[in-house]
């Protein structure tokens, strides 16, 4: 579903990302992981076709710019971007008039429910609060009910019942044959929902590995993140001292 091959992406002489490539299977949740300026967002907005890289990405057989890839595509970004002018609802009618969507109407009042929205929808994108801004955020996100989609961040700033609620929704697009892609640096954040975890650190993929594959290695995540990101793994390729591979 998801194909990023060979991406390298310089900010001026900072280099964010350096030859990251990794696959998504349909249907399936995978965890980007990695502290602070890692490269995660730089990774997920260049998948979203917001940044220049060097490398190929390639959405449903696709290239990730073209209008195909497009329609796949979903994204909720790490900090959201509304209309001071525009209603919650006049948001979520202009995300659906933009992607035309049909019968779509049920499914706002659905979400508006799900993020406890109902009582807000008449309030301006500068009249929210914070948590509120990131759950208006979630539902735009969520309303295309997108093939493929990428969530920075996503449970900052919420409340536990929204928490609740984003990772219901999560395990329904699984069920549902979508796939997502889930950026945190908080490891609690995505406990059991996650099929595959990849680590990254400085710009490079410290670690990609399946649940099954882990609970095999007797490892908990937070052991497998520790032990990659302060220096207590092997690097990839590199022979452990024992002689094994
Ligand atoms: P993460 O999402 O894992 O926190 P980012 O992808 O945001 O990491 O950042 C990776 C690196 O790129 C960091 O060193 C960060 O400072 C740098 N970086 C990110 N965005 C920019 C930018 N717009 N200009 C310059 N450097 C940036």
């Amino acid at each position: 579903m998801l194909q990023v091959s060979h991406v390298t992406k310089k900010y001026g002489k900072v280099l964010a990302c350096d030859d990251v490539s990794f696959h998504l299977d349909p249907g399936s949740v995978t965890v980007l992981l990695g502290p602070n300026g890692a490269g995660k967002s730089t990774i997920m907005k260049s998948v979203i076709g917001f940044l220049r890289y060097e490398g190929e990405i390639k959405v449903g057989g696709y290239d990730n710019k073209t209008s195909e890839a497009r329609r796949i595509l979903g994204y909720i970004p790490e900090l959201p971007s509304l209309y001071p002018n525009l209603t919650v609802s006049e948001h979520m009618e202009f995300l659906a008039r933009a992607y035309r969507l049909s019968n779509y109407k049920p499914r706002i009042q659905e979400l508006f429910r799900r993020f406890e929205l109902t009582e807000h929808t008449k309030k301006f994108g500068d009249e929210l609060s914070k948590g509120m801004q990131q759950k208006l955020n979630i539902c735009l996100g969520l309303l295309p009910q997108p093939g493929l989609l990428l969530l920075d961040e996503p449970m900052i700033g919420l409340d536990p019942h929204a928490i609740k609620e984003l990772k219901a929704t999560m395990e329904e697009m699984r069920q549902e044959g979508r796939t997502l892609l889930v950026s945190t640096h908080i490891i609690d954040s995505v406990d059991m929902l996650w099929d595959r975890t990849i680590i990254m650190q400085n710009g490079s993929i410290r670690a990609n590995i399946t649940k099954d594959e882990l609970e095999k290695d007797g490892r908990s995540l937070e052991e497998l993140f520790f032990a990659v990101t302060e220096g207590l793994e092997p690097e990839k390729d590199e022979p452990r001292e024992d002689g094994e591979a």
